[in-house]
């Protein structure tokens, strides 16, 4: 019988550094999919989860994004989430969330993004089995959706922008798409706002204007489509930003205004940029508790609408990996994974992602 014993990184509490446990895993069960992970991905999120500014129930093993290769199998399975044959030595790709299929927004609205107990996966306990992707062995829970990552497809390219690109792929949906030639500013330049600007790009935004910082992550932009760049550490004054926005469109504001920094001032200034009949799709403030003053005659009287979005559903999953697979000869995709580390240092991974040092950072083997 094959052992397999391996390392995971362990949030024990707020703001306390990542313990490193060994765990020996049990073999898989039915349903279930046992894989080595080679690129656990390092979200913004984690770091909102390290400072303590999402509760967190138990001890959990950090990581909701990853590429991994298929060790084993339980009872039951042979395809992937799509139906696509997948065998011992096959990568997929796949984030720890399980839909439970047992509540009203899984059943009655049918949007599995919103399912009550879709963190199960995420909070569960340290010492057991886990989809978490901090980890050296991973067990894919039954029913958890994952997909093959095709042969000629690089797993940097795809951990890329990671939960980001899912994450904006239902983002776009329910902001109704962006048509070409549409005017588009983009709030924030790290993997949320790469993917915004390179799906925007995609769909024929132009101008397609990114704001943030730092200058690595802008120029990473423009390589993702991007038509202009606005620097906040250049240009620290939100009007200042508000009218170079207006002499890029033309006077008008953007058709769409994305947001995907993270930070609350985004929304207030996020506001003043959209034009007329305008749309602004909220994407990042998801781990952003707090109130901001604005001005709400503004959406009355300019006929805008703001859309939310939260997480993904398993059909962005797929369409994610495929969209890679089409664009990753042509865009920088797998040149974002710019830090790496070993499960070890998954502590100085978050420390480096705070502070914006990466545009990607990922765990796992060299
Ligand atoms: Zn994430
Ligand atoms: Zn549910």
């Amino acid at each position: 019988m094959t052992q397999w014993t391996g390392k995971r990184a362990v949030l024990v509490g707020p703001d306390r550094p990542l313990e490193i446990h060994e765990v020996t895993e049990r073999e898989p069960g039915p349903g279930e999919v046992l894989v080595h992970v080679t690129h656990g991905g390092v979200c913004g999120t984690d770091v909102h989860l390290w400072r303590g500014e999402m509760p967190l129930p138990n001890p959990i093993v950090l990581g909701h994004e990853g590429v991994a290769v298929i060790e084993a199998f339980g009872t039951g399975v042979s395809t992937d989430s799509a139906g696509e044959a997948v065998a011992v030595g096959d990568r997929v790709y796949w984030q720890p969330v399980v839909p439970c299929q047992r509540c009203y927004a899984c059943t009655v609205l049918g949007d599995v993004s919103m399912c009550e107990n879709a963190f199960a996966g995420v909070f569960k306990d340290a010492a057991g089995p886990t989809a978490a992707s901090y980890c050296e062995y991973a067990t894919l829970d039954a029913g958890l959706p994952f997909y093959r990552v095709p042969d000629d497809t690089p797993s940097d390219a795809v951990i890329a922008l990671g939960c980001a690109l899912p994450t904006m792929l239902q983002g776009l949906e329910r902001l109704g798409g962006i048509r070409p030639g549409h005017s588009v500013v983009v709030q924030g330049c790290g993997p949320v706002g790469l993917a915004a600007a390179w799906l925007a790009h995609l769909s024929g935004a132009a101008p397609l204007i990114v704001i943030g910082a730092p200058q690595r992550r802008l120029e990473m932009a423009l390589r993702f489509g991007a038509t202009d760049t606005l620097d906040m550490t250049e240009l620290p004054d939100p009007a200042a930003r508000a009218g170079r926005v207006r002499e890029i469109t033309g006077g008008h504001g953007a058709d769409v205004v994305i947001e995907a920094a993270g930070v609350l001032p985004a929304f207030s200034e996020g506001l003043n940029l959209v034009a007329r009949a305008g749309r602004y799709l909220i994407v990042g403030l998801w781990s952003a508790p707090g109130t901001v003053a604005i001005e709400p005659r503004l959406i009355n009287n300019l006929n805008l609408q703001i859309i939310g979005t939260a997480l993904a559903q398993p059909r962005h999953l797929h369409q994610a990996v495929q969209l890679v697979q089409t664009h990753h000869a042509h865009f920088p995709l797998a040149e974002a994974v710019t830090h790496r580390y070993r499960i070890e240092d998954s502590q100085r991974a978050l420390e480096a992602v705070a502070r914006l040092e990466t545009v990607k950072a990922v765990i796992g083997p060299a």
